[in-house]
């Protein structure tokens, strides 16, 4: 799905359907959505708004993981969540936001595509755009400097569909 969710979407059947999607993708390409990677992707999918490192970590040590060992439940360190964060980034299905430094899950992950990322200034949400032309022409515009693009992430600020509407309510 690409552009804003409304806020009174099925969330619960979105977040099974990303972690169906990453499940199934990784398994294609013969790698495992180990627990923790799903646990990171998971509290991702929860949200429809980039996390930093920090916080994933301490998103998870406040849900129950289920570990074995006693019942204290501990954040895993920001070390293990980074590392985490690189194979979910590399298998496609989180995206960094260089601006914040941090995380939101992947929209439609999969194949490689191009990515603007539109953030609500308001309500915090996240949402892609993939558009191919305004990649193209970004990166034509960067060429015809001498200057050549490794990844055209464009971040764009502003209201959502939705604070928009409250606005003007
Ligand atoms: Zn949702
Ligand atoms: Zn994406
Ligand atoms: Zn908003």
């Amino acid at each position: 799905m690409s552009g804003f969710p409304a806020l009174n979407h099925d969330h619960g059947h979105c977040r099974a359907d990303g972690l169906a999607a990453a499940e199934k993708l990784c398994e294609e390409r013969g790698t495992r959505l180990t627990p923790l990677r799903r646990q990171v992707l998971d509290v991702l999918l929860a949200q429809h708004r980039a996390m930093g490192a920090y916080d994933i970590a301490q998103e998870m040590g406040a849900q129950e993981t289920g570990v074995a060992e006693g019942s204290s439940k501990r954040a895993p360190a920001a070390m293990t969540v980074y590392r985490t964060l690189d194979f979910l980034m590399s298998m496609g299905l989180v995206h960094k936001l260089e601006s914040l430094n941090a995380f939101i899950a992947c929209a439609e992950p999969g194949e490689t595509h191009p990515v603007q990322f539109l953030i609500c200034r308001q309500c915090g949400r996240v949402a892609e755009l993939e558009s191919e032309a305004i990649t193209e022409t970004v990166t034509r515009a960067a060429q015809k400097v001498g200057f050549e693009v490794d990844a055209p992430v464009i971040e764009l600020t502003g209201r959502c569909p939705d604070c928009r509407q409250a606005a003007r309510a």
